[in-house]
């Protein structure tokens, strides 16, 4: 996949676009920062991330719930927050997510490598930060990138 300079904000509209057959019955919110700057990144890459984060945070609110996508500038990074408003991450699995082939979901649902392979995009191959911040009722995915990566 080719590293180009893109807007994130029209990569997650595309996902979002993508996804919305499994939006019924939520509120999808989207606050997408208009000054965040296009940054050079690998597109389809940073897709399947939106993807498998989005695709976790709709089946934790099963059928109900609010799905919210912001973007917004933190001095040399660019961040995307992905929230919902499921159950949340239990404290004893927060440490686990991240690790391939982790689930709680039954066999044949989850491959538990959603999470293992967008850590690996985003921290690997973008140099940017990917964390979890839940509570019960409220969960949140936090992407940072850098919006002048050093070299690739
Ligand atoms: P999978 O979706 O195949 O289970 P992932 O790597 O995408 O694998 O996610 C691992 C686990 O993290 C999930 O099985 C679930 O327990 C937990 N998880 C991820 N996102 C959420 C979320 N938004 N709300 C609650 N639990 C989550
Ligand atoms: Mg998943």
């Amino acid at each position: 996949a080719p590293y180009q300079v893109v807007d994130l904000r029209e990569l997650l509209k595309s996902t979002m676009v993508m996804m919305s057959g499994k939006f019924e019955g939520l509120t999808v919110v989207k606050d997408l920062d208009p000054d965040l700057p296009p940054i050079p990144a690998y597109a389809a890459e940073l897709n399947q991330v939106w993807t498998n984060i989005i695709d976790n945070a709709v089946s934790a609110m099963n059928g109900s719930g609010t799905l919210t996508i912001r973007t917004k500038r933190d001095g040399a990074y660019a961040v995307v927050m992905i929230g919902d408003t499921g159950p949340g991450i239990p404290n004893e699995i927060k440490n686990r997510i991240f690790e391939p082939f982790f689930t709680t979901k039954p066999i044949g649902e989850g491959t538990g490598l959603g999470l293992d392979i967008s850590w690996r995009i985003v921290v690997k191959k973008h140099h940017g930060d990917l964390r979890v911040d839940s509570k019960p009722g409220e969960t949140w995915f936090k992407i940072v990138l850098p919006i002048h990566p050093e070299a690739e």
